[in-house]
């Protein structure tokens, strides 16, 4: 396995976890661009938003239901953003479909 998300949700590397059910694991960004940021991952590997098609559309409703339960967890009241990169022009880095959740203070209005 040479996947680094799949070895985290496998428990071969440490993470904090701040949720998980039998589809979905979440976890802290190690490197935060907000003050909570927090990585949502499917427990079935896909590369990417891309692969959300068919039988693997039920990965996004899986993905956002964990979202709305960790964001409100996490106290973020004031909102928040879901942010998922796909591919090289968006520098996606790891090749295991991850939705950044970041809130907790107010976001710049532009994304790019
Ligand atoms: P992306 O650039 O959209 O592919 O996002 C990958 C994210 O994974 C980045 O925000 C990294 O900080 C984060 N990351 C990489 N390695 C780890 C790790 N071991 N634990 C937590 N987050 C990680």
């Amino acid at each position: 396995m040479d996947c680094l998300f799949c070895r985290i949700i496998a428990g071969e590397i440490p993470s904090a976890k701040v949720y998980e059910n039998d589809k979905v694991y979440a976890f802290r960004d190690i490197n935060p661009q907000a003050p909570t940021h927090v990585l949502i991952v499917p427990k079935e590997h896909v590369a990417d938003a891309s692969e959300l098609v068919g039988e693997k559309a039920h990965i996004a409703a899986d993905i956002f239901a964990a979202a709305a339960e960790i964001a409100k967890n996490e106290g973020l009241t004031g909102g928040f953003r879901i942010v998922t990169n796909c591919g090289d022009d968006a520098c996606q880095s790891v090749h295991h479909l991850h939705f950044h959740l970041l809130g907790g203070a107010k976001m710049a209005e532009r994304m790019s």
